[in-house]
């Protein structure tokens, strides 16, 4: 952990799960993954990053993309507040942004029950996309549900609450540079 992230707010993580560096080098590896299927297409790229989960790695993987691509963000919010209890995945902001007749990429930080990921690919077919494919950092073993496919996965993880590198626990530690676990006591 560098020495920043020792004081603060970041002295909330007991332990980092994966550090920024092992992000940054799959990083590079997914992006190639994803121009792979993208390359030489000819309707374009949009991606669609599910806020604000998503903010760090789509800012990230963007700059390691050598595609031409718009973004439409769009906002669901999954978790509100200080609970851990997933509620069904309410779409607070409508993308900003044509999806019709594009290859549409959703982003987000993490696959859990697949429930948010299933709502935003429906969004995406009814607004007329040409495809939709999913890219997340990170994936919980053993929920994803066979009707929500997930083209590209950073890392498969434990079965753990997660916090950093955009991940939140009521909004904080989305700043924290890793993906680390917080310190017992802190969550209900
Ligand atoms: P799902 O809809 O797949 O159950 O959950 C996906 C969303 O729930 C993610 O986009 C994320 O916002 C939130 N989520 C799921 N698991 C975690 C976790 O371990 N930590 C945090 N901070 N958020 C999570
Ligand atoms: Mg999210």
């Amino acid at each position: 952990m560098c020495d920043e992230c020792r004081d603060g707010p970041h002295a909330d993580v007991e332990r980092v799960l994966i550090s920024s560096e092992q992000i940054d080098a799959r990083l590079c590896g997914m992006a190639l993954e994803i121009a792979d299927v993208y390359a030489g297409q000819d309707a374009g790229l949009t991606l669609a990053p599910v806020m604000s989960g998503a903010i760090v790695f789509v800012a990230d993987l963007i700059r390691k993309l050598p595609l031409k691509m718009k973004l439409a963000m769009t906002h669901v919010s999954t978790y509100p507040g200080a609970t851990t209890q997933a509620h069904p995945p309410r779409v607070v902001v409508e993308p900003v942004g044509d999806l019709a007749g594009r290859h549409v990429l959703i982003v987000d930080d993490i696959l859990d029950s697949g429930s948010t990921l299933r709502r935003v690919r429906a969004m995406a077919q009814e607004r007329g996309a040409l495809s939709v494919r999913s890219a997340v950092l990170l994936r919980k073993p053993g929920k994803a549900p066979p009707d929500v496919p997930v083209e590209f996965v950073g890392f498969d993880i434990d079965d753990l609450f997660v916090v950093g590198y955009g991940l939140d626990y009521d909004d904080h530690y989305r700043n924290f540079p890793h993906v680390g676990v917080l310190r017992a006591g802190l969550m209900p």
